[in-house]
């Protein structure tokens, strides 16, 4: 079985640049969303739905620090309170979420609704996940590095790996499920590149709609998909020194909190801050969902 990375990690002085999952999603989807949100950084407004899926994330990784035989659903949804305080004592500004008491305990509500779901698609006191939230970093031969957070990562006596991803988000359908894949076959690349063996399974759980799907990833997908990534990563870095990345216009800008700022709209970027010094490279990390 092979060592969790995270001590390895914590203890590297200096992180350069890397690509996450979203990063590269978002720089396929327009270049220069990937702009504002990894060079620039501005700020998004969260959303209920967005701040539900991290506090469930919470609730799913703390639930198997319980003893195996207390995983149960009631217990679960005991978790959420503390959880919950936890992300909000992280961010004070999520408190601005809701208007009132009453709207917030209906969210609470809708949580233990995904845990439920939860709890439909696997019974967890079967389970002793190998990692859990687990930092993942990997360089490949052409010096991309690679960076992102598994949610879970289990490992059969046989030494077989699965990927784990909760979704708290409805099932996919169409972008939706291209976006989940590719995530997916970026942790099982990490992973491959990692530990040496391809992830036997990469499992979405779409908690709302209590959906699991299988994929099995083989190593020749895995190697063309490397290459899709170095490209992307290669495309990043010929805009870097100058900052030309171009707005690319899809549907998808109804969900952009940039449009005001965005050409394609009539807006002004803000001035090109520049390529971020290696030390402030947590700006091109980010935790998915
Ligand atoms: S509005 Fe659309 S084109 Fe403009 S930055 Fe956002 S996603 Fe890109």
């Amino acid at each position: 079985m092979a060592e969790p990375l995270q001590a390895d990690l914590a203890t590297r002085p200096l992180r350069r640049p890397a690509l996450s999952p979203s990063r590269a999603g978002d720089f396929k989807q327009c270049p220069l969303l990937y702009r504002f949100r990894a060079v620039d950084r501005l700020p998004e407004k969260p959303t209920q739905a967005q701040v539900r899926g991290t506090v469930v994330h919470a609730v799913l990784e703390d639930l198997f620090t319980l003893p195996a035989a207390e995983r149960v659903p009631d217990r679960a949804k005991e978790l959420l309170a503390p959880a919950w305080e936890r992300v909000r004592a992280e961010r004070p500004e999520f408190a601005d979420l809701f208007s009132e008491s009453a709207e917030e305990l209906e969210w609470l509500r809708s949580a233990e609704s995904l845990l439920d779901g939860y709890f439909g698609l696997e019974d967890p006191r079967r389970l002793e996940p190998e990692s859990r939230e687990l930092l993942v970093e990997s360089e490949l031969p052409s010096g991309v590095l690679l960076r992102g957070y598994i949610d879970r990562v289990d490992v059969a006596p046989t030494g077989e790996i699965r990927v784990v991803d909760y979704k708290t988000g409805a099932a996919p359908r169409e972008v939706g499920e291209a976006k989940a894949l590719f995530q997916m076959k970026f942790y099982a690349l990490v992973l491959w590149r990692l530990r040496g063996e391809v992830p036997r399974q990469l499992r979405l759980m779409y908690l709302a709609d209590r959906q699991a799907l299988a994929y099995q990833p083989d190593e020749a997908e895995l190697r063309r998909f490397e290459r899709t990534l170095e490209a992307i990563w290669a495309a990043i870095m010929r805009a870097a020194p100058t900052g030309d990345f171009r707005p690319s216009p899809s549907r998808l800008c109804d969900y952009c909190d940039h449009k005001a700022l965005c050409p394609a709209f009539d807006g002004t970027p803000p001035p090109y801050p520049g390529w971020p010094e290696p030390e402030e490279d947590e700006t091109i990390l980010d935790r998915a969902d």
